[in-house]
């Protein structure tokens, strides 16, 4: 074929490929011009997780009626005059594609009208262009009306998952934006009912209750720059002026306490001068502050205001800004692990977790060079190899799984309040106590399904919960499937829902905490099992006995008879072991016996 430069209109839907991924991308770019528009209220609506209907509506500045079309134009943006302000990017916009790429994928109406004119301006566009526009009476700012998204992008239209997942990542998102800009209203309505809202105070503790609710809200610790600029001293790492961002990383916000902890890390928020980024290296500093304080694999609740010179930040690096790069990394990891951890000694009461393997001095030597050393950031394999290490440093070397069915044991005793000690014909069995119960409890929820009675204990009374607006929004889909489980749960307005019944196995937990790490097993989806069979597993995984929990000899006897039973006794359902056995051969090796 020769070659040939290519049509706008194709060149337009290969630029909104990068832009526009699916609904949440088009409330993102249209909040963020809301805000760049200096708005107070900032209402996002949708409809069909944003498929259908994706509107954002601003008291903002508003477009001058005579720009209006250039609007639409693909790099038109009035947030940027030269390439030398690129370097020192105030606005979240800059690029000046969203508008251009969100219309060159859906059928889009925009009325607005800027402070100083009379009357607004409505018009629609269809395939990138104006096809209608009239004059409109109306209050100042903007209301954006984006339709049948992808409507001419099939290929796109096919990766859209469920309303219910487009709908969550929106929610998730207006939390995010909310608690970035507490002096904002942010409302959100869902086939035109509001699920969320927050005052627009500018107290960020005020939104954190509307997300997380009081519950968890009134756990979390503050974090306080002001605190941090007094002891800074020493390390010299940074030099703050107080109320300006033209110096080092500030840090503030809030944070868990070390009792307070999820399996999800979806409960970390990173804004970095105002903007919502992910970033593993400052998912590494927030995990090394509260270092030997979690328990393995869990993960605290976070939301770490990162203040900084904009020249020091690089947002021009990934085509919807949620990454960004730093000019010196090292400070700004400085700043939030030496932030948190302070924050953490000084205002809770802490209780160690001992965990010997990531105590050791070549460990931490070893981190500390990875992270603080060089300018740049560790790439994803160096991160990658770190983790092994550290997992090396753990892992058992001379056992080896056993393949057969299992023979019948006896229980010699626990180990660690984790293991159970168990001799069998072949040698020593070691069993993890919550990997093994994870198991037996799978095999009798499926048996209880099959046999279409599963045991459910109802409550002696209704117990409240409260969700944040994106387990809500999971929860309500997965109502049906839950209540094949043995849950009995009805909505009871906004994000509170009343909990009458569990399946039997859970009854003695804390329900609100066991149904959100439920739940947000759902959110992360991990695993490649279809959801029927991740829900299973995850009420199991709640219902097990934990490590930690002391067993009584006729506990864990119980326990390892009813392991025999199963048919998979070898795994967990997540496919993880559930023992080790060193056998009657390998002990004698072990002790030169032969
Ligand atoms: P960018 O935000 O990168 O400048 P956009 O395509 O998102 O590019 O928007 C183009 C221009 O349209 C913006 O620079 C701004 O001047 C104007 N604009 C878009 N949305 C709004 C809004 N809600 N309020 C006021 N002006 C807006
Ligand atoms: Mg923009």
């Amino acid at each position: 074929m020769p070659i040939r430069v290519l049509p706008d209109e194709v060149v337009a839907k290969i630029a909104a490929g990068e832009v526009v991924e699916r609904p949440v991308s088009v409330v993102k770019e249209l909040v963020e011009n809301a805000i760049d528009a200096g708005a107070s209220d900032i209402t996002v609506e949708i409809r069909e997780g944003g498929r259908r209907l994706v509107r954002v509506i601003d008291d903002g500045a508003g477009i001058l009626a005579d720009e209006v079309e250039l609007a639409f134009a693909r790099h038109a943006t009035s947030k940027l005059e030269t390439a030398d302000d690129l370097v020192r990017i105030r606005t979240l916009g800059f690029r000046g594609e969203a508008l251009s790429s969100i219309a060159a994928v859906s059928q889009v109406r925009l009325a607005t009208r800027a402070a100083g004119e009379e009357v607004g301006t409505l018009v629609r566009v269809e395939e990138g262009r104006v096809v209608h526009r009239e004059g409109r009476g109306m209050a100042q700012g903007t209301v954006v009306t984006v339709e049948n998204l992808f409507h001419n992008v099939p290929a796109r239209r096919k990766f859209l998952r469920s309303v219910a997942t487009e709908a969550g990542h929106i929610s998730n998102f207006v939390a995010r934006y909310a608690m970035a800009y507490p002096e904002k209203r942010f409302s959100l309505l869902r086939e035109g009912r509001r699920t969320f809202q927050t005052q627009g105070s500018g107290d960020l503790y005020e939104v954190l209750i509307k997300v997380y609710g009081l519950e968890v809200a009134k756990h979390l610790l503050r974090i306080d720059h002001a605190a941090e600029v007094q002891s800074a001293g020493p390390e010299g790492t940074r030099e703050i002026e107080l109320g300006g961002v033209e110096a080092g990383p500030i840090v503030s916000g809030y944070i868990s306490p070390p009792s307070l902890h999820r399996a999800s890390r979806k409960y970390v928020t990173f804004l970095v001068n105002r903007r919502w980024i992910q970033d593993r290296m400052l998912s590494y500093a927030l995990n090394e502050a509260y270092h030997t304080l979690l328990p393995t694999g869990r993960h605290p609740l976070a939301v770490l205001d990162i203040r900084l010179d904009p020249s020091e930040v690089d947002v021009n690096v990934h085509p919807t800004k949620g990454e960004v790069r730093f000019l010196h990394a090292d400070r700004v990891f400085a700043a939030v692990q030496k932030g948190v951890r302070r924050t953490l000694l000084h205002q809770a009461a802490v209780p160690p977790i001992a965990r010997p393997w990531l105590e050791s001095k070549a460990g931490e030597e070893r981190r500390r060079r990875l992270f603080t050393a060089g300018q740049g950031r560790p790439s994803r394999g160096e991160l990658a190899l770190e983790a092994q290490r550290t997992a090396a440093d753990l892992a058992p070397s001379q056992f080896q799984l056993p393949t057969a069915r299992l023979p019948v044991l006896r229980v010699l005793g626990q180990l660690a309040q984790a293991y159970i000690i168990a001799e069998g014909p072949e040698g020593m069995y070691l069993i993890d106590q919550h990997a093994a119960h994870e198991r037996v409890l799978y095999e009798r929820f499926q048996a209880q399904r099959a046999g279409m009675k599963v045991a459910s204990q109802t409550l002696l009374e209704p117990l409240p919960l409260e969700f944040t607006p994106q387990q809500a929004t999971v929860l309500v889909e997965q109502l049906g499937a839950l209540a094949e489980l043995g849950f009995d749960i009805e909505p009871f307005g906004g994000q509170t829902y009343l909990l009458r019944a569990v399946p039997e196995p859970l009854k003695e937990l804390d329900l609100q905490r066991a149904l959100a790490e439920i739940i947000d097993d759902l959110i992360e989806g991990g695993m490649p099992l279809e959801e029927e069979t991740r829900l299973i597993t995850s009420v199991c995984k709640q219902a097990a006995v934990k490590a930690g929990q002391t067993l009584s000899p006729e506990e864990m006897r119980e326990l390892v008879r009813e392991l025999e039973q199963t048919t998979l006794p070898h795994t967990c359902p997540h496919g993880r072991p559930t023992m080790v056995h060193l056998s009657q051969a390998q002990l004698e090796r072990e002790f030169g016996r032969r």
